[in-house]
């Protein structure tokens, strides 16, 4: 059975989800860029070899005419459309330029700094870039998203973008103890680069991630086990921090992208009374 190409985004039937309704689209399956707590991996066979989804051009073509005027689309939810096999099939680049004929409202979402390629197209559609960063750290980001964009290439693209189109920034996952201490200076550094809102979320636990995260970080493979496995809270098929630790570090993401005058959210962690616009970065769209 073929699937459909533009589905309506629903993240896992998440409870805790809280974007406005809109639509999801990848160009491929599978992701190379191979970040250790990558949940779509426990979703989607062979994961990390990533390929082209068959017959996209044609299907993209006939399904993007039933889908209406303004519609929010995200490239991509599960995947990210600037891995390396984009240099050579320039799927997302396609996509981009036929979304030129259309009024949709696009997310694009990347830790890609080959998005640079596309800037000329971006700048005639509706759109808000979000980036990913984890770390401004290069040999930690190395070891937890081996084959994404550096720290700094990642950075140097944020501020690029922002000259042009609005930015944010998905601070996510926070990995306590990993990232924890440099929650402050991320944020200073974000807001430098012309970022308008941060979004956020903590690492939540599948096993596949759990089990990738242990061999490469097996200094934290207790600390782990007893915050996630012992005393974690299940929510939706995923393990979470205890809900005060996770609280705490929630709020000092908040805290700190206030005082730096940038708006704020977090996803799927259950205190959307905290967010000042959208989720998802969308309240940008025009
Ligand atoms: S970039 Fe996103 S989809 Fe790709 S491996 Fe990393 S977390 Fe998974």
């Amino acid at each position: 059975m073929i699937m459909r190409l533009i589905t309506p985004f629903d993240p896992w039937r998440g409870e805790l989800c809280t974007c406005p309704k809109k639509f999801s689209l990848s160009p491929y399956t599978g992701c190379e860029h191979r970040c250790l707590y990558c949940y779509a991996s426990s979703y989607i066979k062979d994961f990390y070899k990533s390929r082209e989804k068959k017959n996209y051009i044609d299907r993209l073509q006939k399904e993007i005419k039933k889908i209406p005027e303004k519609a929010i689309i995200t490239i991509a939810n599960s995947s990210d459309p600037y891995i390396p096999l984009e240099k050579k099939l320039n799927l997302t680049n396609f996509t981009l330029r036929i979304f030129k004929n259309y009024n949709f409202r696009v997310i694009i979402l990347t830790k890609s700094s080959l998005i640079l390629r596309d800037i000329q197209i971006l700048k005639e559609l509706n759109v808000v870039v979000s980036i990913s960063l984890t770390t401004l750290k290069e040999k930690l980001a190395k070891r937890l998203e081996p084959f994404a964009s550096s720290p700094k290439e990642r950075l140097e693209a944020i501020e690029t973008l922002s000259k042009y189109l609005p930015v944010v920034v998905r601070f996510d996952p926070i990995i306590y103890p990993l990232n924890t201490r440099e929650i402050k200076s991320i944020i200073k550094e974000l807001k430098i680069r012309g970022v308008r809102q941060i979004i956020t979320s903590t690492y939540k636990v599948k096993p596949d991630n759990l089990k990738r995260m242990n061999n490469i970080f097996s200094e934290y493979r207790n600390l782990w086990h007893t915050l996630y496995i012992e005393k974690g809270e299940r929510i939706g098929g995923y393990l979470y921090l205890p809900k005060s630790l996770r609280k705490s570090l929630i709020q000092q993401v908040r805290e700190y992208t206030l005082k730096e005058g940038m708006d704020f959210s977090s996803c799927r962690e259950g205190f959307k009374k905290w967010n000042t616009r959208n989720c998802d970065g969308s309240s940008f769209l025009s």
